[in-house]
């Protein structure tokens, strides 16, 4: 068979513009920026890029472990030896798979940062690994009226939550009790910061890429203006073999809705 150079198969969109709703221009505006640069803000910035979005922002504190190695395509035994920062080892490695990414990695707290950075993005992806920065993005973003997709994994279980801002519930929407309380006593007004047990669980890769993937196509769909993102939260969970996804309701007495 003679292989030719040229037509369809030299366009890197091509099969991306084979879905008639894909506009590679708009995907190629779209600033993202997705906090946490761990698991999952690993397979996230490798799923944003090869569906063409070019304009990136990455921001984490930590450094690479080699107990990261196991679910990071991004890092090697070489960036654990000399415990670069996550942030910025992925902005070096997507700016290798596609040079014409822009992207900025930031090796900060979500907490430091300005609102008016937050605001310079049109989506936002939690890929974080504790309540107290999932809640702070959660309500910045909703503020802002900014789309906020966060995903979590535990074990073999995970989680997809699209935030909407006003129409959709937010992630303190369906806070438990529990962690209301606890949030209350962290940002009291006596300054002092509270630290409270999270058990860390590792995620396997898989479900760590499952979850991943639908915080993308999610993002995909926003971006595009679809009005068939779920509504609101995706649940998954690989031992029982089952999703499910749940129209969580505005809850009445979630701050975060009190000016709309
Ligand atoms: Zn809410």
């Amino acid at each position: 068979m003679h292989i030719r150079a040229g037509g369809i198969d030299e366009d890197k969109y091509s099969r991306l513009k084979l879905f008639e709703w894909y506009d590679v221009e708009r995907v190629k505006r779209q600033k993202v920026m997705v906090v946490g640069a761990g698991a999952l803000g690993n397979e996230v910035c490798k799923n944003l890029v090869l569906s063409g979005y070019r304009r990136l922002t990455i921001v984490d504190m930590d450094r690479i472990v080699k107990s990261n190695l196991n679910r990071c395509v991004f890092f090697s035994d070489e960036d654990a030896e000399r415990q670069r920062y996550k942030a910025e080892v992925i902005a070096e490695k997507i700016k290798e798979m596609e040079k014409e990414v822009e992207v900025e990695y930031y090796t900060k707290r979500i907490e430091e940062f300005p609102e008016d950075f937050i605001r310079k993005h049109d989506l936002v992806m939690g890929c974080v690994d504790n309540v107290a920065a999932r809640l702070h993005i959660n309500a910045s973003c909703y503020a802002l009226r900014i789309p906020y997709i966060d995903g979590a994994t535990h074990g073999q279980v995970g989680k997809v939550q699209v935030v909407m801002p006003p129409e959709t519930s937010c992630l303190e929407c369906g806070m438990n009790a529990t962690h209301a309380k606890i949030m209350q006593k962290r940002f009291s007004c006596t300054g002092k910061d509270i630290h409270y047990f999270e058990p860390k669980i590792a995620a396997d890769i898989n479900t760590t890429s499952i979850i991943a993937a639908i915080q993308v196509q999610e993002a995909l769909k926003i971006t595009h203006e679809r009005d068939n993102y779920i509504r609101n939260v995706f649940y998954f969970d690989g031992s029982r073999n089952f999703f499910s996804t749940l129209d969580l309701p505005i809850n009445p007495r979630c701050p975060n809705h009190a000016s709309l």
